[in-house]
């Protein structure tokens, strides 16, 4: 059988867990050797003890937990060649030429250089005397699958990324518990939620949690915004509602590019209108907890598929990420992903956004 290798590298999402327990024991159902590689690519640069053989009891119990048992860490070293050489090297040392990546685009964009440049990374190592011939010569390529872990959901070429659910049941629980509070001191809250390109999650919060208003980097407001969320509140406020929710993404814009910050809002609430306004920032509880049904579906079938994938690839196989389309599994070509995904902003259905107007009013 072969070798492959499983690791999460980046941000952590919930559900990744589900697709490393997934990549595991769809690799032993198909005779293969799984290792686990331990801190993303720091555990891969680093070796040794990092590198470990999976077995199918140690996937058992984690498919419930949230954030990912065989760590992730950010790691500079991996952006040099002399940090990949070692990675190589340290593959090479367990003869594993396939790897499961479970990060996001950064990550992603990480696997590709690696891949295209393996071969004259075993090459150098065979001058240098650190490699056998006979293993350069089985050695000679690497197959990759990306799985795109994130709560953002800002990949290009999925229509959901592993943690996105999961993050979006956390801003709810929020929301909601800020809504009784609110209910009973009339107050308006101002919640910041992730997305710093992507306003996926503040907008489908706002649409599922009724909010008054939303701030996305997609769509910036109207330059005299001000006035017009003042007088949605002061409008929702005489027809008797006690309490206004504004949902405001990270990474929210005017028309001219410059940030539209929760405290911003909150001044203006505060100054033109005199409400008791507070501003609530969820950050890291939105990766916490426990992942979602779904997001554990989606660990469970990209996972699997993934170890498809790379049973299927030749030495000339480009790179694939695994994504749901159309609630299949699909595979695309993971450089295709990346470059759409760096060059323009993830396609927001704006007939969620069209929604979100009509059933709260945005004027
Ligand atoms: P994410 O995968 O969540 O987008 P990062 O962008 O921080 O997160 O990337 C995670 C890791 O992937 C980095 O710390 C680095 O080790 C590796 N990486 C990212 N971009 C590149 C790149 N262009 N070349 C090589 N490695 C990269």
């Amino acid at each position: 059988g072969r070798s492959m290798a499983v690791f999460t590298s980046g941000g952590d999402s919930q559900g990744m867990n589900s697709a490393v327990r997934s990549v595991v024991r769809m690799g032993l159902y198909l005779g293969c050797k799984v290792y686990f590689i331990y801190e993303g690519y720091q555990g891969m640069v680093d070796g040794g003890d990092n590198i470990r053989e999976a077995d199918w009891n140690t996937v058992s119990d984690i498919i419930q937990r949230g954030g990912t048992i065989i760590g992730s860490a950010r790691c500079k070293d991996f952006r040099e060649r002399e940090g990949r050489l070692k990675a190589c090297a340290n593959l090479l040392d367990k003869e594993i030429t396939n790897l499961v990546c479970i990060g996001g685009d950064g990550s992603l964009t990480g696997a590709n250089t690696f891949r295209a440049e393996w071969p004259s990374l075993v090459a150098e190592l065979l001058s240098r005397g650190q490699i056998t011939k006979e293993k350069a010569h089985n050695c000679g390529n690497i197959q990759i699958a990306g799985l795109v872990g994130s709560i953002d959901n800002d990949f290009c070429g999925t229509d959901m990324t592993i943690g996105t659910d999961t993050a979006l049941q956390r801003i709810i629980e929020a929301i909601d518990a800020v809504n009784a509070t609110a209910q009973s001191h009339q107050r308006a809250f101002v919640v910041e939620v992730m997305g710093r390109h992507c306003g996926y999650l503040a907008l489908v919060a706002a649409l599922a949690s009724e909010a008054d208003f939303c701030f996305i980097p997609e769509w910036p407001p109207p330059t005299n915004w001000q006035e017009i969320l003042c007088q949605k509140l002061h409008h929702t406020r005489s027809t008797g509602t006690r309490l206004n929710i504004i949902v405001v993404a990270e990474g929210a814009i005017d028309r001219e590019g410059k940030a539209i910050s929760a405290d911003m809002v909150r001044e203006v609430i505060k100054k033109t209108l005199h409400y008791d306004t507070r501003t609530t920032v969820l950050g890291h509880v939105q990766r916490g907890g426990m992942p979602s049904a779904f997001d554990r579906l989606l660990g469970c079938r990209m996972g699997a598929e993934a170890v498809l994938a790379l049973m299927e690839m030749t030495p000339e196989s480009e790179p694939c990420v695994v994504s749901i389309d159309g609630n299949q599994m699909v595979r695309v070509p993971l450089m295709e992903c990346v470059a759409r995904t760096q060059a323009v902003q993830k396609a927001m259905d704006s007939k969620d956004w069209e929604l979100a107007v009509k059933l709260r009013g945005r004027s």
